[in-house]
């Protein structure tokens, strides 16, 4: 089968455990151990072809001391193995915002010296709790375009359809790039 390799990064508590295990399981895990990396695997049919999806949920602290820091983290280790990025951000939390625009940036320039280019997603996460929103939806979108990457709003607490989309655009944009 096809292999599609994406990584997801972004701040600590944003939801990118609860995401993976959503789109792998379609249940909401509520509390997910924080340190754990792992890499999960599952077959889907996108667009009538079947595929390996292979996704890596980085470890906080891994995903936290990456920025300012060369590799000693092991950045160069899921940038090089991905064919795509996802960046999470949580709509309720400033910081992670700030924090995405990090890591789009650090993508970005590793980008620029390591060819091929590969696609970059940005999600905001947790749109059930809106009421507590710090970030808007075309805050979000701006952002996305300054980096003309597709920009969602989910929930991984949301429908299974929603999370399911994110991770099968990403195959496509990989796909067809
Ligand atoms: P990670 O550190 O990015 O892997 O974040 P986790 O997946 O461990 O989630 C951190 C916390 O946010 C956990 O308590 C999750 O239950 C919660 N969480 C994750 N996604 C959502 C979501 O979409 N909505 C809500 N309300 N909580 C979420
Ligand atoms: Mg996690």
């Amino acid at each position: 089968l096809p292999e599609f390799k994406i990584a997801l990064l972004g701040s600590l508590g944003v939801g990118k455990s609860a995401l993976t295990v959503k789109f792998i399981t379609r249940r909401f895990i509520n509390e997910y151990d924080p340190n754990l990396e792992d890499t999960y695997s599952k077959e889907a049919v996108v667009d009538n072809q079947q595929v390996l999806i292979k996704i890596m949920d980085t470890a906080n602290h891994v995903a936290e001391s990456w920025i300012g820091s060369e590799d000693e983290c092991g950045a160069d280790r899921y940038l090089n193995w991905a064919d795509s990025f996802i960046v999470v951000y949580s709509i309720d939390n400033r910081h992670s915002f700030d924090t995405a625009k990090t890591f789009l940036q650090e993508v970005s320039d590793y980008q620029k010296l390591n060819s091929p280019e590969k696609p970059i997603l940005l999600l905001g996460n947790k749109v059930d709790i809106s009421r507590y929103r710090q970030v808007s939806k075309s805050e979000g979108n701006v952002l996305s375009q300054q980096y003309a990457c597709k920009f969602y709003e989910t929930s991984a607490a949301g429908n299974y359809e929603s999370v399911e989309k994110v991770f099968l655009d990403a195959v496509r944009e990989i796909r067809d790039e």
